[in-house]
């Protein structure tokens, strides 16, 4: 499968050397190379797909949906952008959030520095120059004294390497690389491979159109409902009449989102049984983002007994909504903790269960065997397809960084240095790696918040940084050995003192066959996050050296050599 539609970005010759590579036209991306032009400064973007949007751009499977209210996934750093753009509904589908990445680029004419279908391949530093070389799968290379990592948490795609894909007769997808052009699957026989947010939202979206509908389930997963609904202009119009008050309550949140219920301050066994159910059950008639339920007590993530009673809750609404008692109790998740795995977002995805059409096949008592010429074979039967679907996730946080050849020449390889997980400073640079900084990576807090949030947080971070170097004679940034230690130490005891490491998932790296294990997303908070890394800033960037290297400081200076 190919990618087939394409942006031409921009036109003209491309400056060889430039302050900053930007890697990725996601929302990280876009924010970069509109902060980096706002500074005066030169920069390259490169971006693997034909267009802008990222996760938007590669995820358009049917049903596509944003989980996090659209309202707050979305940039913040524009008044303009604000006042200008409309989300039509309280949950974005894909192909809204594509016309906004389109939007914010033409707004702010980022594509002209932008060169799509271009994969980056390598970024090497040279301590001497003190320039990273980036090379791409064109041939070409470019040299900058720094480079924005913006390559995404969920953007190389994980399919098990499941014997007889090429026998396979009919066609198959897996969600990430999802055609351009329509699938028609409309009197096929089709099987989902995943019940992760992706499955799920497949599941529950294509089993009215197809003929049979076949889900291949290893692992249950808890979920909370939706509830979409149209937004109107007016109620945008008071969302933005109070944004900042909003985003200071946002900062100063745990969660990193807000919801219509206030921040809990109890614990979920100070209540009742009668009381908790109904405490829950307000929340999940009024749907939202599934932290709606996980910060309904203040507790939930804490204390084993508590998240019970939580699962308790969950298993009973699944319970009460698919008819088939054998179904139902296969769909209900046993063995972890609510909120350790992403929670996904549905939207009717248990009563698509109730339908004639659709069977759900347990594939961790009878795991996938093979592909064959005309379907699937599992232990225990075989299964007739036309069309499946490998909704099989993501080689999540570090396989997009991982996939390029990143190091300082003569030294180790990122690969290298990440052999046993990945370590950072603040979620915000690699010791060993100087002027690269990575944008919601792992140790970073926006991944467990809201992704925008965290997106918008790196890229102003960096931002700032570059103002600093500028305006203090500097050249050079780069994370202190001890540092990272010790960040990597706090990031670990805080996952230790949650249930949120309680089960392998893609947060863990246990979804991919001899990854490293290690909780990779910080769990000490946002509002803590942000703090910390104020704190850091505030006090002389404690924990980074910084550095004045070529006497040539002005970056605009050494760029145009
Ligand atoms: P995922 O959560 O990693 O789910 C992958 C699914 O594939 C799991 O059900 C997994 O089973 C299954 N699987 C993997 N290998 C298998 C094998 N060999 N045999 C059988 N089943 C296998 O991936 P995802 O659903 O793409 O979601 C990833 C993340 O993307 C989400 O957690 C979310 O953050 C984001 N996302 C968000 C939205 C949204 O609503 N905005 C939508 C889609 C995705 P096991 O659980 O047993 O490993």
């Amino acid at each position: 499968m190919s990618d087939t539609s394409s942006h031409g970005g921009g036109a003209g010759a491309r400056p060889e050397c430039v302050d900053v590579v930007v890697v990725g036209a996601g929302f990280a991306g876009l924010y970069a190379l509109h902060g980096l032009r706002e500074r005066g400064l030169t920069a390259r973007g490169f971006e693997a797909g034909g267009d802008v949007g990222g996760t938007w751009y590669w995820n358009r499977y049917p049903g596509a949906r944003v989980d996090i209210e659209s309202l707050q996934y979305c940039f913040h750093f524009s008044p303009e952008i604000r006042e200008e753009w409309f989300w039509s509904e309280r949950f974005a589908s894909q192909p809204e959030l594509l016309r906004y990445f389109n939007y914010v680029a033409d707004r702010f004419d980022l594509r002209r520095d932008i060169e799509f279908n271009t994969r980056v391949v390598s970024a090497v530093f040279n301590d001497v120059t003190n320039l990273w070389t980036v090379g791409t799968d064109k041939g070409d290379t470019v040299k900058a004294t720094y480079c924005i990592m913006g390559t995404g948490l969920l953007s190389a795609p994980y399919s098990p390497p499941f014997p007889g894909v090429e026998d396979f007769q009919g066609e198959w997808y897996h969600s990430s690389r999802w055609p351009h052009e329509e699938v028609d699957l409309s009197g096929k026989r089709v099987g989902v491979i995943g019940t992760g947010s992706t499955g799920i939202q497949i599941v529950q979206t294509i089993a009215p159109e197809v003929e049979h509908l076949t889900v291949f389930q290893r692992t249950a997963n808890y979920t909370t409902p939706g509830i979409n609904r149209s937004l109107s202009k007016e109620e945008q119009r008071a969302f933005n009449a109070r944004h900042d008050e909003w985003l200071g309550d946002v900062h100063g949140m745990f969660s990193g989102q807000t919801s219509e219920f206030p921040a809990p301050t109890k614990s979920a066994l100070e209540d009742s049984a009668e009381e908790r159910w109904r405490w829950l059950d307000e929340r999940w008639v009024r749907g939202g983002h599934p932290q709606t339920l996980l910060y309904a007590y203040n507790d939930l993530m804490a204390d084993q007994e508590s998240n019970d009673a939580l699962c308790d809750f969950v298993r009973a609404k699944i319970r009460s909504i698919v008819d088939d008692p054998e179904t139902a109790e296969l769909l209900c998740p046993k063995d972890q903790p609510m909120g350790a795995k992403r929670v996904p977002l549905e939207f009717g995805y248990f009563e698509t269960f109730n339908r004639d059409n659709v069977t759900l096949v347990d594939v961790k008592s009878a795991p996938i065997e093979r592909l064959t010429a005309s379907g699937l074979r599992t232990g225990g039967a075989e299964y007739e397809l036309d069309v499946i679907i490998f909704a099989t996730g993501f080689d999540a946080i570090t396989g997009a960084m991982l996939a390029i050849d990143i190091r300082r020449e003569g030294g180790p390889a990122l690969e290298e240095l990440w052999a046993d997980g990945p370590k950072n400073y603040l979620g915000l640079m690699v010791a060993g790696l100087p002027n690269l900084f990575a944008i919601n990576g792992p140790g970073s807090a926006g991944i467990k918040a809201n992704n925008v949030l965290g997106v918008e947080h790196g890229v102003e971070w960096a931002m700032n940084c570059l103002d600093h170097l500028v305006a203090n004679g500097f050249d050079r940034i780069e994370a202190v050995e001890q540092a990272q230690e010790e960040w990597m130490a706090h990031s670990n005891e805080v996952a230790e003192a949650s249930l949120v490491s309680k089960a392998g998932s893609w947060y863990t790296g246990a979804n991919i066959p001899g990854k490293p294990q290690v909780y990779m997303p910080y769990f000490g908070g946002w509002d803590r996050y942000l703090k910390i890394c104020e704190e850091a800033v505030a006090e002389g960037y404690r924990g980074f050296h910084l550095s004045r290297t070529s006497g040539k400081a002005d970056r605009r200076t050494v760029a145009a050599q």
